[in-house]
């Protein structure tokens, strides 16, 4: 390796899982250059969450980060860690200082079968992570009344609509998005698609949100024909739009293969919805994208905080490690990319291969055993599992 990957370390489960990866999958086969950051709720308490945005910092300077799962903080884990704040999600100030996508895609294996069984390929979601109803502004409207949306100008110029008028009680939303955040998640979908070769479906709900959704359709299209048009036609690759329901209908009905560009809450219900009918939580990869092409791989999944607490009491675990370990052949692959070093390519598609391949010949975790159609599974410990990946990895 040349330039270091940004390694991001975590918490709980995933943080144990994190160095069985690195002792027995990595560091005995490659050169494993890193620039070590501690995303860890304690690391992060004692730093006031600095080392989080020095972490974010390293990654738009070497351009491919791997991170572990971190915890969120809430109540509960402000006295468990006895934490000075409430600290933000890593996850969202990453994102924000990346002014990232997040893309998320499972990893499809023989033996466990999509709810939806004309899936034979991984379909991608493509989450905006800004605006819309998740920075709403809200109002209980207590009886009759007139409600209006303005808009004052900088230079105080109004623009002025109604929107009810309310002749009892009722509710009322403000949300609103930006150009800015709508042309960097487009651009992002854009790189992307080339990126994976793959094409981009985006569909929203333009015919009823005439100037709000139809804003989004028009950036995407204006992006799309200026700047990605003849490279995608190049690539041999589509951009498509739809209405979300129409879209809906057509994700049922397609093979996969794709990745599907969504809004903030279209992406929520839409990742959620595709991950659990492919299977497996522990199954899915994710990747934010900056417009400018950083990078930054790791699992969907959380800290899986009660297998954690059983390691803990040291009792035995069988927590599935696959999703983690992409998230390092994703890194190693992009690096191996940028800076031209075909060994590192080989070494994550090698890798990736033995995970797919120890599964399928039967060795498995516990929560993949109970899914698979596999007629009878070895269920593995976390460690045994890690160590029968390398294993298949030293046979291939
Ligand atoms: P989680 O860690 O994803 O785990 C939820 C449940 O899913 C687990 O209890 C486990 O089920 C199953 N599971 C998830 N990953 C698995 C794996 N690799 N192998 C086997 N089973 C797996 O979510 P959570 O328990 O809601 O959250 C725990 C912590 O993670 C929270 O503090 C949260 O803030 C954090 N989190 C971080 C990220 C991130 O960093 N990207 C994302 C989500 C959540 P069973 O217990 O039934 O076996
Ligand atoms: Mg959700």
């Amino acid at each position: 390796m040349t330039t270091p990957l940004v390694e991001m370390d975590g918490d709980e489960m995933t943080r144990i899982l994190w160095k069985m990866i690195k002792d027995e999958l990595l560091l005995p086969y490659i050169d494993l250059k890193t620039e070590y950051y501690d995303l860890g709720l304690e690391y992060r308490n004692e730093t006031n969450d600095q080392v989080t945005i020095d972490s974010a910092e390293a990654t738009k300077k070497h351009g491919v980060a791997v991170k572990c799962a971190t915890i969120t903080p809430n109540a509960a884990r402000m006295t468990e860690y006895n934490l000075k704040e409430m600290w933000k999600s890593p996850n969202g100030t990453i994102r924000a200082a990346l002014d990232g996508t997040v893309f998320r895609a499972p990893i499809l294996i023989k033996g466990i079968v999509p709810y939806v069984n004309n899936w034979s390929k991984p379909i991608t979601i493509a989450r905006h992570a800004y605006g819309d109803v998740y920075k709403n502004v809200e109002i209980k409207v207590p009886g009759a009344g007139k409600a209006e949306l303005v808009f004052i100008g900088a230079d105080g110029t109004e623009i002025r609509e109604t929107i009810h008028e309310f002749k009892g009680s009722g509710i009322l939303q403000g949300i609103h998005n930006t150009d800015e955040s709508i042309t960097s998640f487009a651009k992002a979908c854009f790189n992307y698609a080339l990126d994976t070769k793959q094409d981009l479906w985006f569909a929203t709900k333009d015919t009823i949100s005439k100037k709000y959704d139809h804003n989004f359709k028009d950036i995407f299209q204006g992006i799309y024909d200026a700047q990605y048009k003849d490279k995608f036609e190049r690539a041999g690759i589509e951009y498509f739009y739809t209405l979300i329901d129409d879209a809906v209908a057509r994700v049922i009905r397609s093979e996969g293969g794709f990745i599907w560009a969504c809004k903030n809450y279209d992406g929520d219900v839409m990742s959620d919805m595709v991950a659990t009918a492919y299977g497996d939580l522990s199954m899915m990869t994710s990747v934010l994208v900056s417009p400018s092409g950083v990078y930054e791989y790791e699992a969907a999944h959380g800290t899986v905080q009660r297998h954690y607490y059983k390691y803990l009491k040291g009792e035995e675990t069988s927590t599935n490690s696959i999703a983690t370990i992409f998230a390092w052949t994703g890194a190693l692959r992009k690096r191996g990319e940028l800076d031209g070093i075909r060994e590192l390519q080989e070494f994550a598609d090698k890798l990736e291969k033995a995970c797919i391949k120890t599964v399928e010949d039967g060795k498995m975790t516990k929560s993949l055993a109970l899914i698979s159609t596999c007629e009878n599974p070895v269920i593995l410990n976390s460690l045994e599992f890690i160590r029968a990946i390398r294993e298949t990895y030293d046979s291939l």
